[in-house]
């Protein structure tokens, strides 16, 4: 057999689909696909989805004369890494799922369970935009904020379980209400839906994030105002994180990051004009794409595979 043969089975759960790739150890994918989470089933069902598709997947590589070696599976929510529990999630209903257990009885492989947001970080730091920074913030911007600080190739977890959530940094105390229960953090102000709304409320009509930023660069004053509150939110929320982690590199990630220069050129500016005696990080654009989780959970899974074995 010739290292060539090895694949891991990579799964990334989310709230309405999964991604599923066989990847080599190089990083390089082999076989993708994709599945519906269809989360009103109720999370039990959702588990024999997850399982299901594993082991399919493994059939998959032994019929194409590949060697399944490990299994890494990402699911959002609180996920206790250390112990291969799914915690906690809002939209895929899990309740104190063992999931690594019962992927590695199921399969018989080495499985790793990992955070959806940490280990798109992980992929971005260890094969996308980061790549060779070494110290990485990766900041997911979509819906929420989430993020994850990446220092050589492997994300901080936290005490418990919660490192790295720059979303939740306040910044604007007066501010809007955040999903956490509290106003003001970065999250309520900057996130693509918070941008949404604050231009819905003033003015009185909705728009998307993107909208919002193809209305501000075509010069509309409204859309303009909001881009700019939320790029210095957004530059607040960077600067506090360049403080606490001194990273090389910001990597944003998540549909915001699709305004590409309208977003990263004033973000930069906004950034640097406050950072005083701290380097200005590399500000850029995420290279995965929707694909960061499922090569995020192949690479766990790989590191767990290179620590049984030691
Ligand atoms: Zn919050």
């Amino acid at each position: 057999m010739t290292p060539g043969d090895e694949v891991v089975v990579a799964l990334d759960v989310g709230g309405t689909g999964m991604k599923c790739a066989l990847v080599r150890p190089d990083g390089a994918t082999v076989h993708a696909e994709r599945h519906a989470t269809d989360a009103a089933r109720g999370p039990e069902a959702v588990v024999g989805t997850i399982l299901d598709v594993a082991e399919g997947l493994a059939g998959k590589a032994r019929a194409d004369g590949r060697t399944p070696v490990a299994c890494g599976i990402a699911v959002p929510g609180v996920v206790d890494e250390a112990r291969g529990v799914a915690v906690w999630s809002a939209n895929v209903g899990f309740r104190d799922v063992p999931l690594r257990d019962l992927a590695r009885e199921r399969l018989g492989l080495p499985t790793a369970l990992g955070h959806d947001v940490r280990v798109g970080g992980l992929a971005e730091a260890r094969l996308g935009a980061g790549r060779d920074a070494g110290h990485v913030l990766f900041v997911a911007i979509g819906t929420g904020i989430a993020a994850a600080h990446v220092v050589d190739g492997s994300a901080a977890v936290g005490a418990h379980g919660a490192a790295g959530e720059i979303g939740h940094i306040l910044v604007r105390p007066d501010g809007p209400p955040c999903g956490c229960g509290r106003p003001g953090c970065l999250e309520s102000v900057a996130s693509a839906s918070a941008i949404g709304r604050r231009y819905a409320e003033l003015a009185g009509a909705p728009a998307t994030a993107a909208e919002v930023a193809d209305r501000a660069a075509a010069g509309e004053p409204l859309a303009g105002r909001v881009w700019r509150e939320a790029v210095e939110a957004l530059a607040d929320g960077l600067a506090t994180g360049q403080a606490l982690f001194d990273v090389a590199t910001i990597v944003i990630g998540g549909g915001l990051a699709q305004a590409g220069p309208r977003l990263f050129d004033p973000l930069r500016t906004a950034l640097r004009e406050r950072l005083t005696f701290h380097r200005e990080p590399r500000l850029v654009a995420a290279a995965l794409g929707d694909e960061a989780g499922c090569l995020g959970a192949a690479l766990l899974a790989l590191d767990t595979l290179a620590k049984e074995s030691r």
